[in-house]
């Protein structure tokens, strides 16, 4: 079917909640009923696959799903001929080779000849390879961080976004070797249709996201400091100026982007704006 695309997203675990957030936020309406593996979306040609994100790669690549949500780290684990369409900025995490925090850690040569258990052999060859290592790799599917207590391994290398679970299993960060973060993949051939579809997500995709890094600002200025407080705002063309009823002062408005926010809203403060308001932006189309 040509004029529909289906999209393979986790089912349940670390993805599902912020890929079905996205998706939603681009105004698309679901039923995402518990124990539910497929649905149709009621106003978007779009179907969905609902399965463990190890799968998710493959699916994708064989044409099953035309479209999915994945972590990098999957992704390039799975090594399976895919096209990542967009970063996604969610579910950021690293994998990290991690030690015993009892052991001494000079550098990536004390891990030459040890054992490592890992869920990610592939990435963690890879890295080993790049670095001249010869190490031991132990492949396990879970709970890779009680490895080295019982005997199993030297070391591990596993997924680390606060620290606290190596943290609580006695062990020490010391290396990190891969960054990870969601990305939407699709397979290589898509149809012309499924093409067109793809790109008309991406457009409510980014014009999500756009909104999302971006803050709407409004304040009130005097006359006479209009120039500068204009001059100190990083607008997306000029800012709107309209007069208020109160003689010799004026209000502004503007995009500002989440990044400068603080240091604009200092900056404009010490030049005299007053009643600074900050409104989240749900879309922005650029
Ligand atoms: P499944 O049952 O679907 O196979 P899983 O147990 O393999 O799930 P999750 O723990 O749900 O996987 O993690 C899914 C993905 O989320 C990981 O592959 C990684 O990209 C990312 N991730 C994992 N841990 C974290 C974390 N602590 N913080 C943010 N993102 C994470
Ligand atoms: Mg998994």
């Amino acid at each position: 079917m040509d004029n529909i695309i289906r999209i393979a997203v986790q089912k349940s675990g670390r993805l599902s909640d912020d890929s079905l957030s996205l998706i939603k936020e681009c105004g698309i309406k679901f039923y995402n009923g518990t124990g539910k593996l497929k649905s149709t979306a009621t106003n978007f040609p779009i179907e969905f696959l609902f399965l463990r994100d190890d799968d998710i790669p493959g699916y994708v690549a064989d044409g099953v799903a035309d479209i999915g949500i994945v972590g990098e780290n999957e992704m390039v684990e799975k090594d399976k001929q895919v096209t990542v369409v967009k970063k996604l900025g969610f579910s950021k995490c690293r994998l990290s080779l991690a030690i015993p925090k009892s052991k001494h850690y000079q550098n990536l040569q004390d891990f030459q000849g040890a054992s490592i258990a890992t869920s990610y052999p592939k990435i963690l060859q890879q890295f080993l390879d790049k670095n001249k290592i010869k190490a031991d790799i132990h492949e396990i599917s879970g709970s890779v961080e009680i490895a080295p207590s019982i005997g199993l391994a030297d070391a591990i290398c596993d997924i680390v976004s606060s620290g606290s679970t190596l943290m609580m299993n006695g062990l020490k960060e010391v290396e990190e070797i891969f960054k990870s973060e969601a990305v939407l993949i699709s397979h290589q051939n898509l149809s012309t249709e499924k093409q067109d579809i793809l790109e008309r997500l991406l457009f409510r995709i980014n014009a999500v996201q756009t909104g999302k890094n971006n803050k709407y600002l409004l304040l009130n200025a005097p006359n006479d400091s209009l120039q500068e407080i204009v001059s100190l705002i990083p607008g997306m063309k000029s800012p709107t100026i309209l007069p208020l009823a109160e003689e010799g002062w004026s209000s502004v408005h503007a995009v500002v982007n989440e990044d400068r926010f603080w240091e604009v809203i200092e900056n404009l403060r010490a030049a005299g704006a007053q009643g600074i308001l900050v409104v989240p932006i749900e879309k922005m189309v650029i």
